[in-house]
């Protein structure tokens, strides 16, 4: 294998498409701790976790035993549209960096929603769809899942309602049409349409939205319409699940070439595509057969790893989901209003939660002037425009090969580029224009945050 000829671009075969999911759960050393119903502080079961989501769905949550989920026909096929992603070399970007590191990123974003996000939003559509529901809700803070759902939806001919983050509808008007194009409903949030919508905003008539609020919105919703639920496009294990379809390419095309990484990382903001590119590789890791390293990486204004609690928290600000264990920096956080890069959900998805927890994984964060410096500097090289939340993967990676030209040390890094940032002119421009900054919450800002998680047994 040694002297094989590796292309820039690395593309698998529609042959070499993964047939099933890979399911982190069957794996865990330990199980992260289950679901809880938060009005019996019990475990959640299948049957309860129907109410609001679909069957298929619900069950996939819960399957904690096979390794392997096959991936239906449909799917494969609407896959093979947009899939296999290229797994490609940033020789550019290594010879800006003059960094004796080997460079390679799988590109997610190469369909008109942007990013990874339509990886899932087929899945879940299709489970919808075959359950014989006619409609959905969901929420979507930057836009990129709302707009992966409008275009999933739209080809399964189900109607689709999408509560966006209002800071996020205003900076970026153009999501809205993209996801209207695609025939859905596109509602700011916090709204009038809903209880908890009017709650939120008598108590603040002002506020800008948060994912957590519009998760409580999208789920109101769908619990009071017929044929009606609700999907989420990120944060839940069956979503990493969908994921999983990014690391198995990956891991491949890698293969194909004998090609052995040292380090992986992506950005985490639910976890979804994180948790996707590393779960073929996880098992070594936790045999201790891995020679690679895994890296998070996540803004510090809003450190859910880096300075959250590990604590059972609701996933909404309006307190209607199960109770998930994991690293959240409470339902009531919000993040600033100067962070433009995406990545502002207050918690983190369990199984990533637990592989933090338990130390198979680190994390790093970086400032926002700093992430667009280097989306910048990779716009340049590689071509590419990168979403500010790649973006973030970006600097990590640049940090390390240039760790690597003060070393020496020829790390194979491999990294997961979620996606592309023309909805995100509007931060591209603050940062042209010197005007972006950098926001770190103090202890007592995140205090606030913490207040929020439920004072219950569990948590004590
Ligand atoms: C949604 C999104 C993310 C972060 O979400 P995860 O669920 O943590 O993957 C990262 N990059 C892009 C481009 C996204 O759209």
């Amino acid at each position: 294998m040694a002297n094989k000829y590796v292309p820039t671009k690395i593309l698998l075969e529609e042959s070499e498409l993964p047939k099933a999911w890979y399911n982190m759960n069957a794996v865990m050393p330990e199980k992260h701790d289950p679901a809880l119903n938060p009005a019996t502080l019990k475990p959640c079961t299948v049957d309860e976790l129907k109410g609001p989501f679909c069957d298929e769905l619900a069950a996939q949550e819960m399957n904690m035993t096979d390794e392997y989920i096959p991936i239906p026909d449909e799917i494969k096929d609407f896959y093979k549209m947009v899939r296999p992603s290229p797994l490609i070399r940033a020789h550019f970007l290594e010879k800006v960096l003059d960094t004796p590191a080997e460079i390679y990123y799988k590109f997610e974003g190469n369909n008109t929603s942007g990013s990874h996000k339509l990886n899932s939003a087929i899945a879940q559509a299709y489970y919808a769809k075959k359950q014989g529901l006619t409609s959905l809700t969901t929420e979507t803070g930057a836009g990129q899942w709302g707009t992966a759902l409008s275009m999933a939806c739209a080809f399964l001919g189900l109607d689709l309602t999408v509560y966006m983050v209002k800071v996020s509808a205003q900076q970026k008007p153009f999501r809205k049409s993209v996801m209207e194009t695609y025939g859905a409903k596109v509602i700011p949030s916090p709204s009038y349409t809903t209880e908890v919508g009017k709650r939120i905003l008598a108590a603040n008539p002002t506020t800008g939205g948060s994912l957590g609020c519009a998760v409580s919105e999208a789920l109101e919703t769908a619990m009071k319409t017929p044929n009606c639920k609700y999907v989420l496009g990120s944060v839940l294990d069956h979503v990493i699940l969908h994921q999983s379809i990014i690391g198995l390419e990956t891991k491949t095309a890698l293969e194909k070439y004998g090609i052995e990484p040292d380090l992986l990382i992506s950005c985490i903001g639910g976890g979804s595509n994180f948790g996707g590119f590393i779960a073929p590789f996880i098992k070594d890791k936790i045999n201790g057969t891995a020679k690679y390293d895994i890296l998070a990486v996540e803004p510090p204004s809003c450190p859910s790893l880096t300075r959250g609690k590990y604590a059972y928290d609701f996933g909404d600000t309006g307190k209607m989901t199960p109770l998930l264990k994991m690293y959240t920096l409470g339902n009531g956080f919000t993040p600033s209003a100067n962070h433009a890069g995406g990545l502002r959900y207050h918690g983190m998805n369990p199984i990533v939660s637990k592989l933090y927890h338990d130390g198979y994984i680190s994390v790093n964060s970086v400032e926002q002037t700093k992430v667009f410096d280097a989306a910048v500097m990779f716009a340049k090289s590689e071509g590419i425009l990168p979403a500010p939340e790649s973006s973030h993967t970006i600097r990590a990676v640049v940090d390390q090969a240039l760790k690597c030209k003060e070393t020496g040390e020829k790390k194979k890094i491999v990294f997961c580029l979620t996606g592309t940032g023309y909805f995100d002119l509007k931060a591209y421009e603050q940062y042209n224009n010197k005007t972006m900054t950098d926001y770190i919450p103090t202890d007592e800002d995140l205090a606030k945050g913490f207040a929020t998680i439920p004072d219950i047994p569990q948590n004590k």
